[in-house]
């Protein structure tokens, strides 16, 4: 390997997956880095970078008034040539299994690019999402060390890692409604079957996790987008049990200096000016926002239920209508919510893209209803607002149990389907989603003492990334690290 003068900065290499929801944590972790002086590069592709320009222009903007900070590069490499339409190269444009094959496809051909961008530039290290397993091959071969990122929640982490040991899925009874105990980790955590990836009915994604589990074990460690007081016991078990090495750096959200653009590639709704003038007209706690994230798909039937359910809850509401947003107002929307939306007091639809941080950090905002994503998740917390829980598939049942069960900063809407956006599940009355509103955003104990945990982790979550807090700290420890590593190598 090149002898790097000492005096360089460190270099890291962020190469997150195509999604949303991997990309825009990526964007604002490289500028917590690049704040702390190391030179960050994300490699990606056109229309995944154009989903973080702003929050890189901001970023870098922000860098000239602070004297260590670096500006944060972004490598464009064309999304393979595999047969989808152009600018097909990112999840949420994914809406069948064709094209879903065709895209994994054209992301393994990412590989050469990477490798090429390994052998001209000889980074210090890389963070490539842990979706892309043989990064771990191609980066040993360099000589990199590679650091993992998947934008889960520790917790979840090791329920997956409970469930790849053990399979206890294929143990418990047929049952759709079995208790299904994840062995071996600190808290108890049971789902129902019908709440979990079956590993039989999708053998392909089962052999796919397992690969990436175990090329996550072969790398130098692993980043997360969390903090360690949110995850303690996960952490302890994470490192001390499974022996793997973890760097909190999270919030990442709150080092964004883009809250009114970030992620939104096509800029944000042209609904979102008037949506903070309605928040401003709204009492303090007396908003539920609603949202789903960048890959949930709801039905019509599902978005029936669910606009009865704002309805009956008396709440007001910002509600962000993206997955189904194709689908014909008169298939789902009942005569009475249409009337109560004529009204324009009690609630707002976002078609599009949302400011989401500065929703949920609008004082008028006492609730979030979420599919529990990771960044979803996390935003609440750092905003201080409790959740109503709606999991869809992927990591969201988990961080569900984080949310409730553990943290109990939130109550769920009962949702008992694991379904993608590509398959069907069973659809919840708008009565159940009332009541779960009403049990967070009331004014009894109960929802008090939710409300006030919120609080208490928002102010913890600040603390963490703020100069001495155990985030600002994991950055400075891994590029520390990092940087004896060099001198080490060059030895
Ligand atoms: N997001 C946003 N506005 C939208 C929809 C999503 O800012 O209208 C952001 C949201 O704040 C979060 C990310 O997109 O940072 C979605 O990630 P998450 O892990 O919550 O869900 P996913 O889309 O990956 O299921």
């Amino acid at each position: 390997m090149a002898i790097k003068d000492e005096q360089q900065p460190l270099h890291i290499l962020f190469f997150p997956f195509l999604a949303p929801g991997h990309l825009i944590p990526i964007a604002d972790m490289a500028a917590l880095f690049a704040a702390r002086g190391v030179k960050c590069t994300i490699l990606t592709t056109p229309v995944n970078a154009q989903a973080i320009r702003s929050a890189v222009d901001r970023a870098n903007d922000a860098s000239h008034s602070t004297e260590d900070a670096l500006a944060i590069d972004i490598a464009v490499v064309p999304f393979p040539d595999v047969g989808l339409p152009p600018g097909v190269e990112s999840g949420p444009a994914l809406n069948s299994m064709d094209d879903r094959e065709k895209f994994f496809h054209g992301v393994r051909l990412l590989r050469e690019p990477f490798d090429r961008f390994l052998a001209e530039n000889r980074p210090d290290a890389v963070v490539s999402d842990s979706f892309f397993e043989w990064a771990a091959a191609a980066a040993a071969e360099h000589g990199v060390p590679r650091m993992v990122f998947l934008g889960s929640s520790l917790f979840s982490r090791t329920c997956i890692d409970s469930m790849l040991r053990y399979n206890p899925v294929e143990a418990a009874p047929e049952d759709p409604d079995a208790l299904v105990l994840l062995p071996g980790l600190p808290h108890r955590v049971e789902l129902r079957r019908s709440q979990m990836k079956e590993p039989k009915k999708q053998p392909e994604d089962w052999a796919f996790l397992q690969r990436v589990n175990a090329a996550d074990q072969r790398s130098y460690g692993e980043v997360f987008n969390s903090f360690h007081e949110l995850e303690r016991d996960s952490l302890e078990h994470y490192t001390t049990t499974l022996g793997r090495r973890a760097w909190l750096v999270g919030p990442v959200v709150l080092a964004s200096k883009d809250a009114a653009t970030r992620g939104a590639g096509n800029g944000p709704s042209p609904d979102t000016d008037g949506c903070q003038q309605w928040l401003d007209t709204k009492p303090e706690g007396s908003v539920v926002y609603v949202s789903f994230g960048t890959l949930s798909h709801f039905l019509p039937p599902e978005l029936r239920e669910l606009a009865r359910g704002l309805d009956m809850s008396g709440k007001n509401f910002v509600w962000v209508i993206g997955g189904g947003a194709d689908t014909e107002e008169s298939e789902w929307m009942p005569d009475r919510f249409a009337e109560l939306m004529a009204r324009g007091d009690r609630g707002f639809i976002i078609r599009g893209w949302a400011p989401q941080m500065l929703i949920l950090t609008h004082p008028a905002v006492g609730g979030f209803v979420t599919h529990c994503g990771w960044n979803s998740t996390l935003e609440a917390v750092s905003a201080g607002v409790p959740m109503v829980t709606w999991p869809r598939c992927a990591d969201q049942f988990y961080n569900e149990k984080l949310v409730v069960e553990l943290l109990k900063v939130g109550v769920g809407v009962g949702s008992m389907d694991y379904a993608s956006k590509l398959e069907t599940r069973r659809v919840i009355g708008g009565e159940v989603i009332a009541e779960a509103i009403g049990r967070v955003m009331g004014d009894n104990e109960y929802a008090e003492a939710i409300q006030e945990k919120a609080k208490a982790l928002g102010e913890k979550a600040r603390r963490a990334v703020a100069k001495g807090g155990s985030s600002y700290d994991d950055v400075g420890r891994l590029v520390d690290e990092l940087m004896a590593r060099r001198s080490s190598v060059n030895v």
